[in-house]
């Protein structure tokens, strides 16, 4: 394939990676979106495969490499839970942090095969670029290895902070910016090396003090860092296709960021010098609940009666509808009410589960109709008209004290204000909090029955009921 040719492909592979996100901004196009990115993809392969001066043992290793990430890659998808895809997203980052480590050590030790000079005598544009591209890389790789860890529960999702952090992050911070400087002046491979240390050390000293509710925006920032690494590093080696791939993944990733931020009412630089997530003085899962009066408890044929009566419900999926795997239920539930004459809407918290658009995708799979899904803005003041809100698994996103007590962790977060139905059905197996660890004082309220049990099993025994 001539160079005009591969570039030529390489500009349409770009184009369809731009319909893919396209694509993936609505449900309804989400599905073609993955199609034209898998396109993108197996094009942009095809051209760097037969691009003039890959020899056949280029071509093998690329094979080779492709036969053991593809397989291990399929294999890690069809096992993994869609409640676990924060984790496996952040073990990926890491991955593609490392790969541009790679990259730049290839391209600094072997110079003449990218065209950017000969060994101890590299052009100092291709240094300053290849040192962004490492210690972004490295940052990315310490950094999402830490977030996994934390999201996976391997280690505490509590913030480690220490003092004199911040300091000390800046020194450091400081001292890279020297070395990267020095590094462009020198060419010297001790530099190398010692950016790359220091860029994992201040990965993992970035993330250590950001608290577990915070992990999804830094897992959206991390993935923006391996985008901007991976543009870096392609200007080193003069890479049209990966400065392109790298600069959306770079800009995607920083836009989502700025989502979540709005969508928990934080401000970037707030999430990023940690501390969300333990604080405000609650204790933990549902410990302070325990001390409180009895709760309401209904059975599901109570449930199953108050909603036959209702005219309008709105359910609230969350965390443990997704755990449950109960989304098909709950449709079943809601035909079943639609047929007694009642309106039924979802309403949808932009954090509600475990990632962005985490219940839009729930009940896509379970074929909700569109239209009777609704964000947050939509949605909110209809509760006040509403006979039943159907909270599913869902905590955090209708606690109130995000509105009243500027010592929780959640304060300042826009919620559902499930409160405001006549009547507000927790389906949940116990007392336990949700994500932030913050007790949610809806449950004594009057208008509150808790259906205690696994989402699943209730809603079944709830459509059980209505079907007699
Ligand atoms: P929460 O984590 O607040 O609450 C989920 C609730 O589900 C728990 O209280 C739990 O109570 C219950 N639950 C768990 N398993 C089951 C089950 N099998 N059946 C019934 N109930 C179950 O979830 P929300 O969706 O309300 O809020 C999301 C939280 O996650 C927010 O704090 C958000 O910031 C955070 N977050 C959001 C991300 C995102 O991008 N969407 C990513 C990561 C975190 P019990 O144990 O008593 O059953």
């Amino acid at each position: 394939m001539g160079q005009t040719l591969s570039t030529l492909a390489y500009l349409v592979a770009s184009v369809l990676f731009i319909m893919a996100l396209r694509g993936l901004s609505n449900p309804e196009t989400s599905r073609q979106g993955v199609l034209y990115g898998m396109i993108g993809m197996g094009i942009a392969i095809l051209a760097t495969l037969l691009r003039p001066g890959m020899g056949a043992g280029g071509i093998v290793l690329v094979l080779a490499g492709l036969a053991i990430g593809g397989t291990i890659g399929t294999v890690v998808a069809q096992r993994i839970q869609m409640t676990s895809l924060p984790q496996l997203v952040a073990a990926f980052h890491s991955l593609v942090g490392m790969a541009a480590v790679f990259v730049a050590a290839a391209a600094f030790y072997s110079p003449e095969s990218f065209g950017i000079g000969f060994a101890g005598n590299i052009k100092a544009a291709s240094l300053v670029e290849m040192s962004l591209g490492l210690a972004i890389g490295a940052i990315t790789f310490s950094g999402s290895v830490i977030a996994f860890a934390k999201l996976d529960g391997r280690m505490s999702g509590s913030p480690i902070i220490f003092k004199g952090q911040h300091m000390l992050n800046a020194a450091l911070g400081a001292l890279l910016l020297v070395l990267v400087i020095a590094f462009v002046a020198t060419g010297s491979p001790i530099l190398f090396w010692l950016i790359a240390l220091l860029s994992f050390a201040l990965g993992f000293l970035l993330i250590v003090p950001i608290g577990g509710a915070d992990m999804p925006v830094v897992v959206s920032m991390l993935n923006s860092y391996s985008g901007w690494a991976a543009a870096g590093i392609g200007f080193t080696i003069g890479n049209l296709l990966l400065i392109v791939t790298g600069a959306l993944v770079g800009a995607s990733g920083a836009i989502l960021s700025y989502i979540m931020c709005k969508g928990m009412n934080r401000s970037i630089i707030n999430v990023l010098l940690g501390g969300f997530g333990t604080t405000g003085g609650e204790a933990g899962p549902g410990a302070g609940n325990a001390d409180r009066a009895p709760v309401k408890a209904g059975s599901p044929e109570d449930a199953a009666y108050i909603m036959k009566n209702a005219q309008k419900i709105i359910i609230v999926p969350g965390y443990g509808m997704a755990v449950a795997q109960a989304q098909q239920v709950v449709r079943e539930m809601a035909d079943l009410l639609k047929k007694e004459g009642a309106e039924i809407s979802y309403a949808i918290h932009p954090v509600a589960g475990r990632m962005p658009g985490h219940m839009n995708v729930l009940l896509a799979e379970a074929n909700v109709p569109y239209d009777e899904v609704h964000e947050l803005e939509e949605i909110n003041a209809e509760f006040a008209d509403a006979d039943v809100a159907y909270v599913i698994g869902a905590n955090d996103v209708t606690n109130p004290a995000a509105k009243t007590d500027k010592t929780s962790a959640i304060y300042g977060m826009p919620i559902l204000d499930v409160e405001r139905a006549k009547t507000v059905f927790f389906v949940k197996r116990g007392m336990a909090s949700g994500y932030a660890g913050v007790d949610n004082e809806l449950f004594f309220r009057p208008n509150t029955m808790m259906l205690f049990g696994d989402a699943k099993k209730v809603t079944q025994q709830i459509v059980q009921s209505l079907q007699k």
